[in-house]
């Protein structure tokens, strides 16, 4: 048996469900359908559970990809009041944090039922648990152009007693593929949407975890590892980027907002620079205080004068690790030389991590389809007609801040409203 559609939706997470209820507006009889047991999974977990669903301020330079253009059209056309304006419209509580970042009251679960039951409104179909085993083009040119061969994920019980899957055929004229990224395997990501982009004869840019926190093997570990629980505000940088943020220690290496943001811009191999001391000049303190009160140590130099005092923890471990050899010597007795070294290392500490937690923790996958290959006004592809990518299964990758989310709705909106 086979049923047409105008338009099938491979995916139903944040970018699919979004094309599909604006396209469902339009008329167009819609089918999302997914290999979950449950849609828009990575909606849920997002921003802690509350969902940083986008950021009052969007801009090109929030995203990275190998054609820095290709996001400018769908951003400009679906601007982040549009979505906060839905949210409104459900009546949706949220709040803003720091730098624009928009996050609901309650839970992420209140973004997950809007899209819901706008596709329902829309006439949506949602059909979860369907795996796809192959997607062919028909020969000749009917308006079906895609024919879908699915079956149907079988629960453990099945497994066991031999229950073979049942298949079924779809058939549509746009198919549009958003089956997101690779990263958290355990919610369902898969390579999919990858191996069809490849099976039309698509490009990929190289894809790697992105988001996602650094981990250190050498002594620089250690020293990280026995600083865990430890937060402050930080300048991380590389030759590219600088974010002001705080970092995080932890068990496993550096985290927190300023480490994930600069990981989409670190590759392997590369060092990190962390300046602990942001809002002060330690080289020109030290000195200063050299003249001023050369009975000094630094210890006590660095605890109470800078303006963003370094916590006792830190500052104890990072006397260990800069200056043990001199932790009890005055000021005055210590070179000009040696003072600006141990300035320079804390407004600059540099560090080469070896790593990053990969996948497992990634909010992100980097890399993707090649976008030189899609429209950026209808994100069709250009080697095959009907068929659409959206979302994080492109080569676009936001910044920590609701960007993700918001490439997913302005992306799947502008799919939305052609297909
Ligand atoms: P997804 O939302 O991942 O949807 C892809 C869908 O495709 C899934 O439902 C999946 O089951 C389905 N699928 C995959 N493979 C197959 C297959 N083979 N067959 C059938 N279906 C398939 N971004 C923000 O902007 N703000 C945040 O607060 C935020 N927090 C995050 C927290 C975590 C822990 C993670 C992992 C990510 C977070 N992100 C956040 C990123 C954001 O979730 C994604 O960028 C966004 O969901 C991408 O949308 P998408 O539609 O492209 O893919």
């Amino acid at each position: 048996s086979q049923t047409h559609y105008d338009v099938i939706i491979i995916g139903a997470g944040a970018s699919g469900l979004y094309c599909a209820l604006t396209a469902g507006r339009r008329g167009r009889r819609v089918l999302v359908l997914d290999h979950a047991n449950k849609a828009g999974k990575k909606i849920l977990m997002s921003g802690g559970g509350r969902c940083n669903f986008t950021n009052y301020v969007v801009e090109p330079e929030h995203f990275i990809g190998a054609n820095p253009h290709f996001c400018k059209s769908a951003l400009s056309r679906y601007p982040s009041w549009e979505f906060i304006g839905m949210v409104e419209a459900h009546k949706i509580p949220y709040h803003e944090r720091e730098h624009g970042q928009l996050f609901c009251d309650d839970s992420a679960q209140d973004i997950l039922t809007m899209l819901l039951d706008e596709c329902t409104a829309a006439g949506v179909q949602v059909r979860l648990n369907t795996q796809i085993e192959a997607v062919q083009t028909f020969q000749q040119q009917t308006p079906a152009r895609f024919q879908l061969t699915t079956s149907k994920v079988l629960n453990k019980k099945d497994v066991a007693s031999d229950i073979k899957p049942s298949q079924a055929h779809y058939s549509c004229e746009s198919l549009v593929v958003a089956t997101g990224g690779l990263s958290i395997p355990t919610m369902g990501a898969t390579g999919l949407g990858y191996e069809l982009a490849q099976q039309f004869g698509h490009t990929l840019i190289a894809t790697d975890a992105s988001l996602v926190p650094f981990t250190f093997t050498d002594k620089t570990g250690e020293l990280i590892r026995a600083l865990a629980g430890i937060s402050l505000p930080v300048i991380a940088s590389n030759e590219r980027i600088a974010f002001k943020l705080p970092v995080l220690f932890t068990h496993r290496g550096l985290s927190g907002p300023a480490m994930l943001q600069l990981s989409n811009y670190w590759q392997t191999g590369e060092i990190i620079s962390i300046n602990l001391l942001p809002d002060t000049d330690v080289t020109a303190l030290l000195l200063d205080r050299k003249k001023s009160h050369p009975k000094q140590l630094i210890r006590t130099v660095l605890a109470d004068s800078t303006d963003n005092a370094l916590p006792k923890k830190l500052l104890a471990a990072l006397q260990t690790h800069l200056w043990d050899d001199i932790k009890d010597t005055e000021l005055a007795n210590i070179k000009d030389e040696r003072l600006i070294e141990l300035g320079t290392t804390l407004n600059g500490w540099r560090l080469k991590p070896s790593g990053t937690e990969g996948y497992r923790t990634a909010e992100v996958t980097r890399g993707g389809i090649k976008t030189d290959e899609v429209s950026s006004k209808t994100m069709q592809s250009n080697l095959q007609d009907g068929l659409y990518f959206i979302g994080e299964v492109l080569d676009v990758t936001g910044w920590l801040g609701g960007y993700n989310f918001q490439w997913a709705w302005a992306s799947g909106f502008v799919c939305g409203e052609v297909v």
